[in-house]
This record gives structure tokens, C-alpha cells and sequence, in this order.
């Protein structure tokens, strides 16, 4: 019998269990041109706590009482359709489910990169391409910027760090907490802020970007985005990648410092990975080139069975997950 964690309610503020609900969803013969996948690996993501409110947004939101929605790996355990074989190893975007059934079309083989199956809804998947193309496309870092990254000991962050380092930038990385700052700091960032020690921000950036800043990648939000204002040098770029601070508290952020961007002439902007999936294959080769130079570290938090996946979610929003967040099934 196939299981699905569906939505129960919309949260107001930050999520709880209460917000979703495990239902069986019985098990129906494949149509012609199906699959059915025996799910192993979940992703959940931050963009997901978007997707629980009832809001126009570049993705539509998750429906009441319908099984939530993720990026997933499993095995393909039967075949109506041409294009996969039981036995394949398959990603596809029906997560927060053991198994799956869909239209082959809705289903893709992994890349052929030697790393874990898991690594594809982390370093080499969408949060992967995040930080690739946020980083050289949006934010346009160049040999030599000095770059800072907040949430760097995340998925999208850890991988900014490392391609920053490897595109031969300087990097300051932020984080919640002294091992997880010692992390990032272990993957060559050259400077680590715990934002959490109680100094500010916008302190502790300046102490350690005396010079101030070229590039601020933002997952953030609030007072790191405050920050990187207040130290952006002449023509800084900052590239807005996601605002986890205020997805559960909706609050506005103050930017006592957003009046540098004029005299500064910095640049700000939004975007969203999607944007740049059909050039894929860059990102593949330069990843697989870094990874052969053993230039790429990953790391998983890995919460173990379906039931563990409303927490592992939540756990997002505390701080939970070093590197990616991952459910395995
Ligand atoms: P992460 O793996 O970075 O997990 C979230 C982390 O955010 C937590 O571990 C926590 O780390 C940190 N965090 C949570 N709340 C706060 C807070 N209030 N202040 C500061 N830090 C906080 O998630 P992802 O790497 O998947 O995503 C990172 C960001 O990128 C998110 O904002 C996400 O929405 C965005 N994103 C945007 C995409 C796009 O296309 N624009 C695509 C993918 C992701 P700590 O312990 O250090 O606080």
C-alpha cells in the first residue's frame, strides 16, 4: 500500500506536524505509458513552506488534502512505458511518498556523474544549480571578489562556498553555531560569522571584510541582507536567492542601509533556478570537472523513513540540517 504525507491545513507563522497528514492512497494497475517507483530518497526544501500558502507564486500552491510534492529518487519497480526498465534508478518530483506512479514523461534517468544517487536533490541537484547559476550568472563572481554567503552551511550555501573557491574568489560564509561554522571553514571559506554569537551582523562582516564586499549571495534575508548592504563596495552585486527569515514570520525586513545601493551603484538581483535548467549540461561539466580536482565536499542530514518527513521539513527553519536535508526511505 503506497503512503503520502498530504496538507492537512495552511500554517499561519512557522509549520507543525499538525500541518500534514499520512494517508494511504491504495494501489491502482499502471496505465499505458506508466511507471511505478519505489521512492528511496526525499528532498524537502525551503521554497516548500512557500507552497503551503494559499498565494500566486512562480509555483502554484500545494493543494488541501493532496499529497505533498518533492523532488525524489527511487527505483523504477514496473514499466508500462518504453523509456524506462524495472531496475533503473529514476528522479522525478513526487516526493513526500513512498511510491510513486506517473507518466514516463514525468520521469527522468540521473545524470551520469560518479556520486551518490542522493547527491541529485543536493550538491548536483537543484539546490546545486542554485548556487552555480546564482553565483556566476546572476551575481557575475569573478577571480579575485570577495564574496559573502549567508546560510552557507546549507545546501545551496556549502556548494556557493566551494564554487567560490574554486572560481579563485575570497569567501565569508555565515552560519548558526560553532560546528557548523568549523564546517564551512573546513570546506575554504576564509572567514566564518556565527550569526548567532550575539554579535551583529553587520559587526562582524565588517570586522572580517575590511574592504568590504563584491558579491553577498542571500538565502537569508533581514539583517544579513542588511549587512552586505552596508559593506557592499562600488559596484557590488548581490544575488537574492531565497529569504528564510522571514518565510515563516512574513515580517518586513528594515534596511537601515538599503540608500548605498545608489551611491554604491550596486546591483540586486532576484531569481529563480528554474530559469536555467535548459542549460543543464554546464553546470554537469563544470561540477563533475571540480568534483574529479576533489575541489567538491557534500554533506547530508539524513532523517530515516516516511513518518520522518514532516520534521525533517520543519527541521529547516531551526537549523536542523548541515548540508542538505534529506529523507531516506
Ligand atoms: P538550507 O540547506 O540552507 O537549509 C536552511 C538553513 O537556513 C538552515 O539550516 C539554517 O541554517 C538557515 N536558517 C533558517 N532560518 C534562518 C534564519 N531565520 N536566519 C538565518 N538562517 C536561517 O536550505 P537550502 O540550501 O535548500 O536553501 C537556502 C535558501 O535558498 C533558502 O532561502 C531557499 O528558499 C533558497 N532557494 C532558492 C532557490 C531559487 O531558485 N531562488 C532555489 C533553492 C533554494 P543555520 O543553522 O545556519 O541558521
Amino acid at each position: 500500500m503506497a503512503r503520502a504525507w498530504t496538507l492537512k491545513s495552511r500554517p499561519q507563522g512557522l509549520p507543525t506536524a499538525d500541518n500534514f497528514e499520512l494517508v494511504d492512497l491504495g494501489r491502482r494497475d499502471l496505465g499505458e505509458g506508466e511507471v511505478r517507483i519505489a521512492n528511496s530518497w526525499l528532498s524537502v526544501d525551503p521554497y516548500m513552506r512557500g507552497r503551503m500558502n494559499d498565494v500566486k507564486s512562480y509555483t502554484p500552491p500545494f493543494e488541501l488534502g493532496a499529497p505533498m510534492q518533492g523532488g525524489a529518487i527511487g527505483t523504477v519497480v514496473e514499466s508500462r512505458s518504453d523509456r524506462f526498465k524495472e531496475g533503473e534508478t529514476v528522479q522525478h518530483f513526487a516526493g513526500w511518498r513512498d511510491e510513486a506512479v506517473l507518466p514516463a514523461d514525468q520521469v527522468q534517468p540521473l545524470p551520469q556523474i560518479d556520486v551518490d544517487p542522493q547527491a541529485y536533490l543536493g550538491q548536483f541537484g537543484m539546490p546545486g544549480m542554485t548556487a552555480y547559476f546564482g553565483l556566476i550568472e546572476v551575481a557575475g563572481a569573478q577571480e579575485g571578489d570577495t564574496v559573502f554567503v549567508s546560510a552557507a552551511a546549507g545546501a545551496v550555501g556549502s556548494t556557493v562556498v566551494q564554487i567560490a573557491k574554486a572560481k579563485g574568489c575570497r569567501v565569508i560564509g555565515s552560519a548558526g553555531g560553532a560546528e557548523k561554522c568549523a564546517w564551512v571553514e573546513s570546506l575554504g571559506a576564509d572567514a566564518v560569522i556565527d550569526y548567532k554569537s550575539g554579535t551583529p551582523v553587520v559587526k562582524a562582516l565588517g570586522e572580517v571584510a575590511r574592504n568590504g564586499i563584491d558579491v553577498y549571495f542571500d538565502n537569508v534575508g533581514g539583517e544579513h541582507l542588511d549587512a552586505a548592504l552596508a559593506h557592499g563596495k562600488q559596484g557590488a552585486r548581490l544575488a537574492i536567492c531565497g529569504m528564510i527569515d522571514v518565510y515563516n514570520s512574513g515580517k518586513a525586513t528594515e534596511l537601515r542601509y538599503l540608500a548605498r545601493l545608489i551611491g554604491m551603484r550596486m546591483r540586486v538581483q532576484g531569481f529563480i533556478v528554474s530559469d536555467y535548467m535548459d542549460r543543464a549540461a554546464e553546470f554537469y561539466r563544470d561540477m563533475g570537472g571540480w568534483l574529479k580536482d576533489g575541489k567538491l565536499q557534500r554533506h547530508e542530514t539524513v532523517r530515516d523513513g516516511l513518518e520522518a518527513t514532516p520534521d525533517a521539513f520543519l527541521g529547516l527553519f531551526s537549523g536542523g540540517n548541515t548540508g542538505k536535508m534529506l529523507v531516506r526511505l
